[in-house]
C-alpha cells in the first residue's frame, strides 16, 4: 500500500514537491522553489522524510534544499550531473541516468527525461508502479529521452495544459526573427539555451553570441554531462563552446542567462537595452509574474514565442497509454485544463490536488 500527497505542484505552476508514503518509508520527489520569486512549498506539517529524490537541477525542482532541516535532513538522491549543481554542503547519493537502484528497500528505475542536463524520470516499484516524470520532453534535439516502464500511477508534466504545437512549428515562427540582424534571447543555460544554439548552427545560420554561463554550460554538456545527450550532439556543442563569440554590443542572435532576466547577463543587457529600439528581445519560456520577462512582454518591448521544453498534450496521452496508467496526476499545469486532461487520458482517472491511495 502506498499513498501520494502533492505538497506542491498540482493544480498550478509552482515548486515541485510530492510525497509518497509506502509502509514506514517516506519518499519525497523534488523540493523546488519558484518559478515565481518567493514561492516555497509548504513543508511545515510534512514531518520526517526518509529520502529525497531529485528529477533534475532546475530551481523549481531542486531549489528548495534550504528546507531540508524542516523534514529531518533526509539523504538526497540525484544523478551525478544534477549533484554537481547542488549547494556544496549537499552530498548526494547517485542515481544513474539510465538504470536501477534501491532506495529505502524499494526498486527505483531512472531514465533520461529529454529536458535538462542530468534530468531523469523516476519509477518506483510500489504496487504496479509509480512513475514521476519531473519535467520531460520527447522533442529535444539535445537531451535524450528514454521511454519509461509501465506504471499504474503516473505523475506527469502537464506544464503546457492542452497545448499541442510541435517544436518544429515553434522553430518556424522563430526563424524569421533569427534572420534579423540583432536579437537577444534570455535563456536557461541548462535547458533551452543549448537547444536554440544547436538549432541555429544546424539550420545553417551563424553561431549565436553567448554569455559565460552559456559557454560553460555548453562545455559541461560536451564533457562531463554528455550522458544526457542525444547521439552526435556532443561534438557540435564542444565546437559551439570553443568558437561562439562573446556578446559584445547588440550583434547577431545573442543567448544570455537567466531566462526571466532577473539576474545574470540577460538582466544586465536588458538594463542597457530596455528603452532602446534595438536589439529585438524574445522570451521563449515560462514567464513568472513579477519578473523583467513579464514587464517587457507586457509593455510590448519584448515578444514571447514558446520553445517547447515540456510535453504536448498528445505526448502525455501517448505516455499514459504506453504506461498503462490507471491514475494520472497532471503536475505543474493549471487546474482549468482538467476537462482536456480527462478527455485525453481516459479511461485513466485524473486527479488534481488530492491524495492518491494505491
Ligand atoms: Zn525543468
Amino acid at each position: 500500500m502506498a499513498r501520494l500527497v502533492a505538497i506542491s505542484g498540482s493544480g498550478a505552476k509552482g515548486p515541485a514537491c510530492f510525497m509518497i508514503e509506502a509502509g514506514a518509508a517516506r519518499f519525497m520527489l523534488d523540493l523546488g522553489y519558484g518559478p515565481q520569486p518567493g514561492l516555497w512549498p509548504s513543508v511545515d506539517s510534512v514531518g520526517r522524510i526518509d529520502a529525497l529524490l531529485l528529477s533534475h537541477g532546475h530551481r523549481d525542482h531542486a531549489g528548495g534544499l534550504s528546507l531540508l532541516p524542516k523534514i529531518g535532513n533526509p539523504p538526497v538522491y540525484a544523478t551525478a550531473t544534477v549533484a554537481r549543481m547542488l549547494p556544496p554542503e549537499i552530498v548526494a547519493n547517485t542515481l544513474p541516468e539510465q538504470g536501477v537502484s534501491e532506495v529505502l528497500g524499494v526498486r527505483v528505475e531512472t531514465g533520461r527525461s529529454g529536458h535538462a542536463p542530468g534530468g531523469v524520470w523516476i519509477h518506483l516499484a510500489l504496487g504496479n508502479g509509480v512513475l514521476y516524470m519531473g519535467d520531460y520532453s520527447i522533442e529535444s534535439m539535445v537531451y535524450a529521452y528514454d521511454p519509461p516502464p509501465p506504471a499504474e500511477l503516473v505523475i506527469l508534466d502537464a506544464s503546457y495544459g492542452g497545448y499541442e504545437t510541435a517544436l518544429a512549428e515553434c522553430q518556424k515562427n522563430l526563424d524569421p526573427l533569427f534572420d534579423e540582424a540583432r536579437l537577444l534571447l534570455p535563456v536557461p543555460e541548462g535547458g533551452r539555451g543549448p537547444e536554440i544554439a544547436l538549432h541555429l548552427v544546424r539550420s545553417g545560420r551563424d553561431a549565436p553570441y553567448i554569455d559565460e554561463a552559456m559557454r560553460s554550460a555548453l562545455r559541461r554538456l560536451a564533457n562531463t554531462d554528455h550522458a544526457s545527450l542525444r547521439e552526435g550532439v556532443a561534438a557540435d556543442l564542444a565546437r559551439l563552446a570553443a568558437t561562439a563569440k562573446t556578446i559584445d554590443g547588440p550583434l547577431g542572435v545573442m543567448l544570455a542567462s537567466r531566462a526571466d532576466a532577473t539576474a545574470g547577463e540577460a538582466a544586465r543587457l536588458i538594463g542597457q537595452w530596455e528603452h532602446a529600439a534595438e536589439p529585438g528581445i524574445v522570451f521563449t519560456g515560462y514567464i513568472p509574474p513579477g519578473t523583467p520577462a513579464e514587464r517587457l512582454t507586457r509593455s510590448g518591448r519584448a515578444k514571447y514565442l514558446r520553445w517547447n521544453v515540456h510535453p504536448r498534450l498528445s505526448d502525455n496521452a501517448a505516455l499514459v497509454r504506453s504506461a498503462g496508467a490507471r491514475t494520472v496526476v497532471p503536475a505543474f499545469g493549471e487546474a482549468r485544463h482538467l476537462p482536456a486532461w480527462q478527455r485525453a487520458f481516459a479511461p485513466a482517472r485524473v486527479v488534481v490536488n488530492q491524495t492518491v491511495e494505491l
